[in-house]
């Protein structure tokens, strides 16, 4: 069983929309995919739709974007967690509103020296999806600045550029709480990618753990050797659910539908705790 949890259409920041998603998912021999395009989760029918067509099991999810408050960013997984529940939807809002001001002051710092627009930005961001650095970095590539979304990343849009502007999101704790009031089950995404700059300490974790943290994605391509191996001592103590996946983008990064899997007693798990909203397995 092929079995991989974490994805992303164009209704954020991957590059085909859910149908074709499910199309590739298929196509690589995935058997159970879950959709999580960060901070919303409008693409859940489409991909629902598809996967009953092709006969791949579906798992809601979403990947939302939050603060540590020891600083720096965490991505918190959401499964089957119920989409019409007000609370979680409100900082969804805010989120997401903070996203878009935060990509045209960056957009706003790089035109001073690169041929971009917000304009321009916007024709690469599908109307109504989260906007995020890619889009912009997708920007950047159609006017020849870049090669792709790693070069404009490891240059103008990396966290350390001085185009940099970073915005507000939920407390990663408060998201925990929150996922777990919308019947869904929170998993910390990618938690040791030390590649993507810095990652929480290990007291950190126990906050998140104390507040309902459902499980770790362990085996995903971000995450270091020393990092999986804290994690896994980690879930065994705390006898948490441990997810593997892909983190598949389409075209905007190298990374391969069913690269890392998740198993099957883990899913299962998943599936028995999550009470928000259905999977079609
Ligand atoms: P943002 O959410 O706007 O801060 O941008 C971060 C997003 O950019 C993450 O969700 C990643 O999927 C994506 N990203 C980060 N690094 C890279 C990279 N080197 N190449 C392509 N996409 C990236
Ligand atoms: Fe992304
Ligand atoms: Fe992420
Ligand atoms: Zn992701």
């Amino acid at each position: 069983m092929l079995i991989d949890l974490h994805t992303h259409s164009n209704i954020s920041d991957g590059t085909q929309r859910p149908r074709e998603l499910i199309r590739a998912a298929a196509a690589a021999g995935v058997d159970v995919l879950a959709l999580t395009d960060h901070d919303q989760t409008t693409g859940w029918e489409e991909a629902r739709n598809a996967a009953a067509d092709l006969g791949v099991g579906f798992v809601p999810g979403m990947e939302i974007t939050c603060h540590a408050s020891v600083g720096g960013s965490v991505h918190m997984l959401s499964y089957l967690h119920d989409p019409h529940y007000q609370p979680l939807l409100d900082v969804l809002d805010v989120t997401r509103t903070s996203r878009e001001s935060r990509a045209q002051r960056i957009v706003g710092l790089l035109a001073e020296d690169y041929p971009i627009s917000w304009e321009l930005v916007q024709e690469h961001t599908q109307p109504g999806s989260t906007v995020g650095r890619p889009h912009i970095a997708d920007a950047l590539v159609s006017v020849g600045v870049v090669i792709n979304r790693d070069e404009a990343f490891s240059s103008m849009l990396s966290s350390r550029s001085r185009y940099y502007v970073s915005h507000p999101a939920v407390d990663a704790v408060d998201a925990v709480r929150l996922v777990l009031e919308a019947g869904g089950v929170p998993v910390f995404a990618h938690p040791m990618a030390s590649v993507r700059g810095r990652v929480v300490p290990a007291e950190y974790f126990e906050q998140l753990i104390e507040a309902g943290l459902a499980g770790l994605e362990i085996h995903h391509r971000d995450n270091s050797v020393t990092g999986k191996k804290f994690l896994t001592d980690l879930a065994r103590k705390h006898d948490l659910i441990v997810t593997g996946s892909s983190d598949y983008h389409g075209a905007g990064k190298p990374n391969r539908l069913g690269e890392n899997s998740t198993d099957p007693a883990m899913l299962q798990r998943i599936l028995s705790a999550g009470t928000g909203s259905m999977a079609s397995i």
